[in-house]
């Protein structure tokens, strides 16, 4: 497996795999990787002649600097597993060679960003924006891996493409999950043993939901009942939890009809967990 620290060698990489009309897979990351990451680089080896991966935790896209500076990083381990798991290449370039002047760009993906991460990270989906058009432009990929357990994200790049004309194709991948539920997350190391024990309670309260709604209880009653079960655990503090249309990604209100809603109904939730925030969600899809 090869390993690029700048745009240009990496570059020269990918331009030789195109003139050798390979397909390129892209599974852009902040490292950390676990099992969810290395699910999105399998399923690009699938489909894909060669399989790149980069791993940078972009500053722009943090709003809060105690997270970025407790972001987990761990590049050598991260490049054993790619390497195992039969990756061509990895992009881990410096903040430096990323951004050798602050970036002013400014990207407004409108009601999209205005809700739920949006709204609590302030700033977050344009330094999003920000990273990954480099990236695309970077790599110029054939298709794109991202998974659904960062949703809103999804819709957000998904926008990116189209109003920017990126030719490329994305593919969104199912959130993999620890055995007792807990979507898989970097941040899920940060966690301690007795947090770690609580967290999946987060997906416990998805489910529950979704079992609500499908028996017709009121979205409000729904909302009320995941926060009064949060409280239970004083270590959490929710942040919010929303049961969304799955395009718009704008708030539902009244009793759901699965059948009549088109697409799919979102149920999102991001809290803290002392001070490691996780978030996850649920599509209840159209029966
Ligand atoms: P991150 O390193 O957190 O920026 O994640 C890189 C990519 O991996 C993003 O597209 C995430 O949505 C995806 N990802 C993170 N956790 C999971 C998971 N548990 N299952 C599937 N994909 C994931």
């Amino acid at each position: 497996m090869l390993i690029f620290d700048t745009i240009a060698a990496f570059q020269a990489y990918l331009n030789e795999q195109r003139l050798a009309h390979k397909s390129i897979g892209f599974v852009p990351t902040m490292g950390a990787l676990h099992e969810g990451h290395l699910s999105l680089i399998r399923t690009s080896l699938q489909e894909n002649t060669i399989t790149v991966c980069s791993i940078f935790v972009n500053p722009t896209q943090f709003n809060n600097a105690h997270d970025l500076a407790v972001y987990p990083r761990t590049l050598e381990a991260d490049c054993a597993l790619l390497e195992a798991t039969g990756c061509h290449a990895v992009f881990a370039p410096s903040v430096q060679e990323m951004y050798p002047q602050p970036s002013s760009l400014k990207f407004d993906f409108g009601e999209l960003e205005h809700v739920m991460e949006g709204k609590f990270r302030p700033g977050h989906f344009n330094g999003v924006g920000i990273v990954v058009s480099k990236l695309f432009h970077i790599v110029q990929p054939t298709r794109a891996y991202f998974g659904q357990k960062d949703l809103q994200q999804c819709a957000v790049i998904n926008r990116l493409v189209k109003d920017l004309s990126f030719s490329l194709s994305l593919v969104i991948c199912p959130t993999q999950r620890e055995a007792d539920g807990l979507a898989m997350s970097s941040r899920n190391r940060n966690l301690s043993a007795e947090q770690r024990h609580i967290a999946p309670v987060l997906h416990e309260c998805l489910q529950t939901a979704q079992q609500q709604l499908l028996a017709q209880t009121t979205i409000e009653v729904v909302k009320q009942w995941v926060s009064n079960r949060l409280q239970q655990h004083p270590e959490f503090t929710l942040e919010y939890f929303e049961i969304v249309d799955f395009e718009t990604l704008q708030s539902l209100s009244g009793v759901l009809d699965t059948s009549k809603q088109t697409p799919a109904v979102a149920l999102c939730i991001a809290a803290f967990l002392g001070k490691t925030r996780l978030i996850d969600n649920l599509v209840i899809n159209p029966q």
